[in-house]
């Protein structure tokens, strides 16, 4: 199979990219920063792994326009794609807002949006999100907007900008979300997974969702609980779901879980 991972230059899209290419599958290892990313590919492919490196920065229309482009010219079919690159918040001000949602949210979208005509039907898209993006940490009628189940893109897209814009006007709290730009970020991705799933079901392509854990890596920190192995197998999981198999849903291990 085929499989292009993103933010695979360090931490959970690395190791990922690793245990897809031990498995025999031909890994497209991406990073916004090419040296990175190259230094990282070169090193799984020096013990034989399938890996090739292309550069994608999920914020840069330019350069997910450029991977589209060369997957069309070398006519190059993904059976998954899973949507590792991800930042983190501290604190909540505008600027972190606009960040964090261009890069977890609509880069994510983005993204998927332009390597969907290169997806075979039946294959996996894997939204990497974080059990931080529970619905339980909004306010009621936010709540009941994002679990919709005939919630719109539109309304979603709108619903994002809406925070961003509330916390420019410093009424985000009032307004029930909740102070944290990331977790907001990966609401609408569990939000999106579901939107995803429900629009490409007639290709029979499942998008779902997968927290890895509190993983030790430049995000999660030494003191997470969770080695960077156990996170990407989380992922992988998710990523290798066979014909028939879950679409929609937000999963850690293999299990279930609700949002
Ligand atoms: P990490 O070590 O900080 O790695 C993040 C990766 O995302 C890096 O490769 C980074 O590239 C890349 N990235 C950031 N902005 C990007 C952009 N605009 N375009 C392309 N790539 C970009 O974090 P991690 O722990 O491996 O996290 C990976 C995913 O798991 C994230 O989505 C995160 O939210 C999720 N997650 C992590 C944990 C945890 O405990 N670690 C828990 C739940 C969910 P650069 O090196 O260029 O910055």
């Amino acid at each position: 199979m085929v499989v292009l991972v993103t933010g695979a230059n360090r931490g959970l899209g690395l190791e990922t990219a690793r245990q897809l290419a031990r498995r025999g599958h031909h890994v497209l290892l991406t990073s916004r920063d090419e040296s990175e990313g190259r230094a990282a590919a070169a090193a799984l492919a020096a013990p034989k792994l399938d890996v090739q490196y292309h550069r994608l920065d999920v914020t840069d229309a330019g350069s997910i326009a450029a991977l589209a482009a060369i997957l069309a010219r070398e006519r190059t079919k993904l059976d998954v794609l899973v949507n590792n690159a991800g930042v983190g918040s501290r604190g909540c001000n505008p600027e972190m807002a606009r960040r964090v949602l261009d890069v977890n949210f609509f880069g994510v979208e983005r993204a998927t949006d332009a390597l969907l005509p290169h997806l075979r039907d039946g294959g996996n898209i894997v939204m990497v999100s974080s059990q931080m993006g529970e619905l339980s940490v909004f306010g009621p009628a936010l709540r009941s907007i994002l679990s919709q189940p005939d919630l719109t893109r539109d309304a979603l897209d709108e619903l994002m900008r809406s925070f961003i814009r509330d916390v420019e006007l410093n009424r985000h709290t009032k307004t029930g979300w909740p102070a944290s730009p990331y977790r907001v970020s990966k609401v609408g991705m569990n939000a999106l997974t579901r939107v995803l799933a429900r629009e490409l079901s007639p290709r029979h392509i499942r998008v779902n969702a997968v927290c890895p854990g509190w993983v030790r890596t430049d995000m999660g920190g030494p003191g997470a609980d969770r080695s960077v192995e156990q996170g990407a197998a989380a992922i992988v999981w998710t990523a290798l779901l066979a014909d028939g198999g879950p679409t929609g849903g937000f999963f850690r291990d293999g299990i279930a879980l609700p949002w």
